[in-house]
This record gives structure tokens, sequence and C-alpha cells, in this order.
């Protein structure tokens, strides 16, 4: 009985019927479905860029199709693609390149990723996919995918453009859940207006995801309306969960996830890690913090859509971009705890050596941190494996 009602309650978070906001546009989610209805379209790209609803627009097209069809869906990330699927099935594949950013090594991946669509699509006569990824991932990487542009990405949608009826949204949204609920005369949104929102140094984030994070976390105006950028706000806003005694436990499940990449009630507990790292939380803790978890977490979107059970579900921070703001946090503080412990995936997408041109949400690693982590791959016989990325030394 206990199982269900996290159940329920992680199910309602991520349904964003909790003050989750999906900008979905009717007229995408529209022209997805009319363009998949095309005999000849088998597959359609959703572009857009981070934090712009690709993710949850492509959901909606994804479902909407399979009702109004009746087909089966399935959604899985680029590296979980099934051997093969059943006839009217309509697939959404998301993560491309990396779960959170590109990890520069992927290419290989991706290509085997998208021949083994290509594949399914030639091997069935009524199954559909939608691919969903980064506007700039799919520009970056042109080379690599314009051989798979006859079948699977020669249709798409794109997210970015400019427009005056999402603009009236986004204010409303930013009028109603983020100025009009605060009842503090003194508080500083109310000298916080939508135009800062649009020019400030986050200008590689979507409106809607930084209206989504203001709106959770009301406490980072201060922050956010002094250097107008949100990873900067909310990584600061981690920073300062560290320093109050009261979310210790909190905080230290957040670290947990973030190291791990994730938390599942079945995963084995990594003991030795929480005790290396001098973490006080064990594994029955997690109930006891879930209340307060839930502003940072949900069960990942493929379990749920899939009806993996609670037991067995995954749970991520819900966004990547929350992720990658723990991270930030959490390298500022220690680097060294980083390089050790986190996963190895997080830290090719995330982390350049010195010298390299970092992006805004990559960070960068001197040759000590450097040097930590290729002793780390070498103990593990990581090498070769990721021998690409430029953070690993041979
Ligand atoms: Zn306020």
């Amino acid at each position: 009985m206990r199982i269900l009602s996290y159940y329920v309650l992680f199910t309602l978070e991520s349904d964003g019927l909790t003050d989750y906001k999906e900008f979905v546009k009717g007229e995408h989610v529209k022209n997805g479905v009319a363009a998949l209805e095309k005999k000849n379209v088998r597959s359609l790209a959703v572009l857009g860029k981070f934090g712009n609803s690709v993710s949850s627009t492509s959901r909606r097209i994804l479902s909407e199709y399979a009702k109004h069809k009746k087909w089966k869906s399935h959604l899985c990330r680029f590296i979980d693609i099934p051997d093969s699927v059943e006839e009217n099935t309509i697939l959404f594949v998301y993560g491309w390149f990396g779960f959170l950013n590109d990890d520069l090594c992927s290419t290989v991946t991706v290509q085997r990723a998208c021949h083994r669509l290509e594949q399914m699509l030639n091997n069935t006569r009524s199954v559909k996919v939608i691919v969903g990824m980064r506007s700039d991932l799919r520009t970056r990487y042109d080379k690599y995918l314009e051989e798979f542009t006859n079948l699977l990405l020669h249709k798409a949608i794109h997210l970015d453009s400019e427009n005056v009826n999402k603009d009236v949204e986004y204010l409303k949204f930013f009028e109603e859940k983020i100025k009009n609920p605060c009842e503090d005369g003194e508080c500083e949104c109310k000298h916080l207006t939508y135009d800062m929102l649009q020019d400030g140094k986050d200008k590689n984030v979507g409106i809607p995801l930084i209206l989504n994070v203001i709106a959770r976390y009301h406490d980072l105006v201060p922050n956010y309306r002094k250097d107008r950028d949100i990873l900067k706000a909310l990584s600061d806003h981690f920073t300062a969960l560290g320093e109050n005694n009261d979310m210790k436990f909190v905080y230290e499940w957040i670290i947990y996830i973030c190291l791990k990449g994730k938390f599942s009630r079945l995963d084995l507990f990594d003991e030795k890690m929480v005790i290396d790292v001098g973490l006080q939380i064990r594994k029955d803790t997690f109930n006891e913090n879930e209340v307060h978890m839930q502003r940072y977490i949900r069960m990942r979107y493929s379990d749920q859509h899939n009806n993996v059970s609670a037991e067995e579900a995954q749970y991520v921070f819900w966004h990547p971009f929350i992720y990658i703001c723990a991270f930030h946090s959490l390298y500022q503080k220690d680097r060294e705890l980083i390089m050790r412990h986190c996963n190895v995936n997080a830290i090719l997408e995330l982390v350049r050596p010195r010298g390299f041109k970092t992006s805004y949400i990559e960070v960068s690693a001197d040759d000590h941190a450097v040097n930590m982590f290729n002793n780390r791959l070498r103990e593990n016989n990581l090498v070769e494996k990721y021998k690409d990325h430029p953070l690993v030394k041979l």
C-alpha cells in the first residue's frame, strides 16, 4: 500500500499536475500527427533547443497518434532501442548523443541506433518513429546524420522559431504562477520582468524551462535578478541547500542521485561510495525524505509510460537541466568528488579539459582533475571504450 502511494505521488508530479507546466503548442502536436498520418512518412524529428519542450511535445504527439490510430506506443532512450516491435506501434526515441549533453564520443552509437531504426522501419509496414533531438546537436552532427535522411530524419518540426502567441502564453504563466502567488510585498520578484527572462546570460536555455524552474524554486528569484543566469541561480540554490541542517538528508540524497545518475529501489545501494564520500544516508531513508525530494526528482518518463512498477522504476531529476545544476554546484564545491565518484557518462558529457572551448552547460577541468579521472578509467578498463573523448589520455 505504501509503495502504491509513492507511485501515485510521482506519477502526478511527472504528469505535470502539480506545478510543472509543459508548454506544448497544440499546433505542433496537430502538425506532427498530421505529418505522421501520411503513408510515406515513417518518422518525424522534433527539434528544439535545451528546455524548449522537445520531449513533452514529442510525448504528446506520440500519445495523440497512438490514441487516434489505436496503436501501441513505446518510449526509449537511443541506447535502449528494442530489437523488434509489433506492427502498429509508434516509438519515441530520446537522449540522442547523451542524456545531459553530447559526450563527444557517441557518434558511432548514434549511427548504430539510426541503422537499427531504419532496419526496423524496413522490416515492418506500420511502425513509425519520433526522434526528439536538440536542434544544436542536430546541426553540429549533421555530417554523421545525413545518410539517414531518407527514411528516418526526412521530416522535422522545429520548436525554436519566434512566435508572438507563445510569448503571450509565457507571460501569462509568469504573472499567474510566479508573481501573483507571492504575497511578500518586499519580495524581489516584484521587480522581475518577463523581458529580463529573455535577454540574460542563459540564452541557450529555452524560456519554458526558465519559467518552470523559477516557478518551482521561488527562492532563487533574488540571485536570478542579480545575474540573469538560471544555471548559476539554481546551482547556488543547491549549494545553499547543503548549508541547511534541516535539509541534510535531502541534500545527501541529491548528492547520491547526482553521483549515481539515478536511484532505483531495486538497484544495489552503493554503500561503499556513501562511506567513501562521507554521507550518512541509508537506502531506507529514501522513502522518509521522498516528500522533499519531489521538488527535484521524478520517475523516468519511459518507466512511467511503459508501466514499470514503483519498486523497479528509476528516479531521476525532473529535467536534465536540474541534474546539470546539481552537478555544477558539486563540481564547484569539490571537483575531486565528481572526478572520483560521479557516473562516467555525466563526466564525459559535462566536463571538458582545460583549453577546450566549453559551452554554457559544460565545466572545465585542470590537469589534476583530468589525471584523476583517467586513473579511474584505467582501473576499470574503460580507456579503450572512451578513447575518442578529449578528457581521455591513452
Ligand atoms: Zn516573490
